[in-house]
């Protein structure tokens, strides 16, 4: 997939998921963030954490941005409880560019569990 422009708004596709200008399944959200199921579920638990704000990825993570990822990770928690992972275990990823395979440039969260992961990653 191309790189997305980084102003936000305009051609992001999760920057459109929270507008709800497409549509997705939202499992939650609040006025920092957004969560939603994965289109294509790597795993039977699979969420996307997003901050509202449009941030392209963690190279691009500013100070001032503190406070939207930390609200993502004290959130993520309550989500994998609520999922019914939190106990069997789960993993957190945030792919960053080419080789990590990173195809969003709207900093995200995946949140997967339900099954047994392998380790390390392809
Ligand atoms: P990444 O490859 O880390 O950038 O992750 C992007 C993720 O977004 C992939 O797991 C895709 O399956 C997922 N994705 C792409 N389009 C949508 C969509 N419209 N709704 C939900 N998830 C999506
Ligand atoms: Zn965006």
């Amino acid at each position: 997939m191309a790189e997305q422009p980084t102003g936000g708004g305009g051609d992001c596709l999760f920057c459109k998921i929270i507008e709800k200008k497409i549509p997705s399944k939202i499992v939650y959200e609040d006025e920092k963030m957004v969560a939603f199921e994965d289109i294509q579920p790597q795993a039977p638990v699979h969420l996307l954490l997003i901050p509202r704000k449009h941030i392209s990825g963690l190279l691009d993570l500013q100070p001032e941005e503190r406070e939207e990822i930390s609200h993502l990770f004290l959130t993520l928690p309550r989500l994998a409880r609520e999922k019914g992972i939190a106990e069997r275990g789960f993993r957190t990823v945030v792919n960053s560019g080419k080789d990590a395979g990173q195809s969003v440039f709207h900093l995200h969260v995946h949140l997967l569990g339900g099954r047994s992961l392998r380790w390390p990653p392809g």
